[in-house]
């Protein structure tokens, strides 16, 4: 296989978001399919890797996830250099992750320095839905999408890494708009 051609489809997906969201049970779910009741703070991997058919195209994603570094330091720049899409992930069932978003944000646009920061491909996930059959929910889609909204029409997607909801979408939607701003 040509390097040309491997190099033009890799793309590097940071996901970002407080502790306790969900981003590891995410990835988890979508490159492995498995899901765990389990809370674990750390991970072996810096990243993991999900091959995808876009159109005509064969497209790499290489997710990078923090080892529960998120809770009490930076995160340092390798993990942020070179990114073609931010995943911002919030718990629907708890506010303050909600309004922490922009901080991740902001934190990813300082960190990664992209061209353009105005049209930088983000996605917001809306994570753990599932709770409770949506009854402990504490910001509603509206809100959300409000907040996507203002910040250059980010898309958002909710998910449910339990119960396998919305996670192949989310991640398609990565992948095509990530490719779009390459
Ligand atoms: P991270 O710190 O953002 O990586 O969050 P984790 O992936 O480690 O998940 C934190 C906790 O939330 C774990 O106990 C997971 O099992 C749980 N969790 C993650 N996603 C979901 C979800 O969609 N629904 C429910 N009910 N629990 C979830
Ligand atoms: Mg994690």
């Amino acid at each position: 296989v040509p390097v040309n051609f491997k190099r033009r489809n890799l793309l590097k997906v940071i996901v970002l978001g407080d502790s306790g969201v969900g981003k590891t049970s995410l990835m988890n779910r979508y490159v492995y399919n498995k899901f765990s009741q389990q809370y674990k703070a750390t991970i072996g991997a810096d990243f993991v890797t999900k091959e995808l058919q876009l159109d005509d195209k064969l497209v790499t994603l290489q997710i990078w996830d923090t080892a529960g570094q998120e809770r009490f330091q930076s995160l340092g720049s390798a993990f942020y250099r070179g990114a073609d899409c931010c995943v911002l992930v919030y718990d629907v069932n708890v506010h303050k992750t909600f309004e922490s978003l922009h901080n991740w944000r902001d934190e990813f646009l300082k960190q990664a320095n992209p061209d353009d920061s105005e049209t930088f491909p983000f996605i917001v996930l809306g994570n753990k839905v599932d709770v409770d059959g949506g009854s402990s929910r504490v910001v509603s889609k509206k809100k959300a999408m409000e907040w996507c909204a203002s910040k250059g029409n980010i898309p958002y997607f909710e998910t449910s890494a339990k119960e396998d909801y919305n996670i192949d979408e989310a991640f398609f939607c990565v992948a095509k708009i990530a490719l779009a701003n390459e």
